[in-house]
């Protein structure tokens, strides 16, 4: 590499999320720590599978870098957990929300994949934060394999039991993702089984997902809109399909730097136009900092449904 760039360690953004608005992102697990490997991950491929929780990060180190932010002018939505990983392996992760609380009334989110809901300790954890958006992307033992790839130690009826027991401790939100892949859970039968899940976990919102940007395998197909909104009719309730973080929440907040344009594509692929609404740029200085990161060969781009995804090389530190 010609330049070092300097970038931040563990937050990013704030970034556009389609269920969150604006978005400040909190990675609090190294890549790719998972209990699961799912076909879709925008993260590529799981590298250690693991249920063992641990202490990945300083987590003073990360509540410094929240109150910097803050002080620099953050506005943002919601603080989100989530990251390189699953969040709730770190082992710390309780202590970490309440200094949040401490810094900020601004609300924080978790994003997990529910799997070690059966465990005690994470719930009473995730139990502290305002809302919990968990994944369900199938009904049975096998599609749940065959989809999410988990760890030998997670099955799905252990996950849907940790869930229902969260949503009966849990005062707070809990908002399900589904993610829909063609020809794998979209069948009938399969959405109905889905359906009697989640009518156990109760959840407050059903949001249905799909793969609109690249994902591990090449092979996962997009289900059409019309199709989503088939399967969210069939689920009915709570269930809606989401959509692309609008437009508007642009100019929301200061402009940012190369350092940031780097923080968000190490985390997932974004269009020029998420770099744009996520860090408040104008397409000008997107374009400039995503052309100087090209010429420095740190960038790989990615066609998708016809949209151009950028992200850094995964063999990028
Ligand atoms: S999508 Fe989430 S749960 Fe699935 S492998 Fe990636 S990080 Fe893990």
């Amino acid at each position: 590499m010609a330049e070092k760039l300097k970038q931040t360690s563990y937050t990013y953004g704030p970034v556009p999320s389609r269920r969150l608005g604006l978005s400040l992102g909190v990675d609090i697990v190294r890549p790719k720590i998972c209990t699961l490997d799912c076909v879709y991950c925008q993260l590529g491929r799981t590298t250690v599978s693991s249920t063992t929780r641990g202490d990945f990060v300083e987590i003073e180190t990360v509540l410094a870098e929240i109150k910097a932010k803050l002080e620099a002018g953050l506005k943002t939505d919601y603080i989100t957990l989530g990251g390189s990983g699953e969040p709730t392996l770190n082992s710390r992760l309780g202590d970490l929300i309440d200094g949040i609380r401490r810094l900020t009334d601004t609300p924080v989110a978790i994003l997990t994949n529910g799997t070690l809901f059966y465990r005690d300790d994470v719930r009473a954890e995730c139990a502290k934060a305002d809302v919990v958006a968990p994944s369900l992307d199938a009904g049975d033992a096998a599609v749940f394999q065959a989809v999410n790839r988990p760890n030998p130690d997670i099955t799905i009826e252990k996950l849907v039991a940790g869930l229902e027991q969260f949503r009966k401790e849990f005062r707070g939100e809990i908002w399900l993702e589904v993610f829909l892949i063609t020809g794998m859970n979209t069948d009938a039968e399969q959405i109905e089984k889905i359906k009697r899940l989640i009518q156990r976990i109760q959840p407050d919102k059903v949001h249905l997902n799909t793969a609109v940007r690249p994902v591990a395998e090449p092979d996962v197909r997009a289900v059409p809109r019309e199709v989503l909104d088939r399967i969210a009719r069939q689920i009915g309730g709570v269930c809606e399909v989401i959509g692309e973080a609008p437009a508007g929440l642009r100019d929301r907040h200061e402009t940012r730097g190369e350092a940031d344009v780097i923080s968000v594509l190490k985390r997932r692929p974004c269009t020029m136009e998420d770099i744009c609404a996520g860090l408040g740029m104008t397409r000008h200085e997107a374009a400039k900092h995503v052309g100087h990161l090209q010429g420095l060969g740190m960038l790989c781009s990615v066609q998708q449904g016809g949209i151009t995804y950028f992200h850094i090389r995964s063999d990028i530190p």
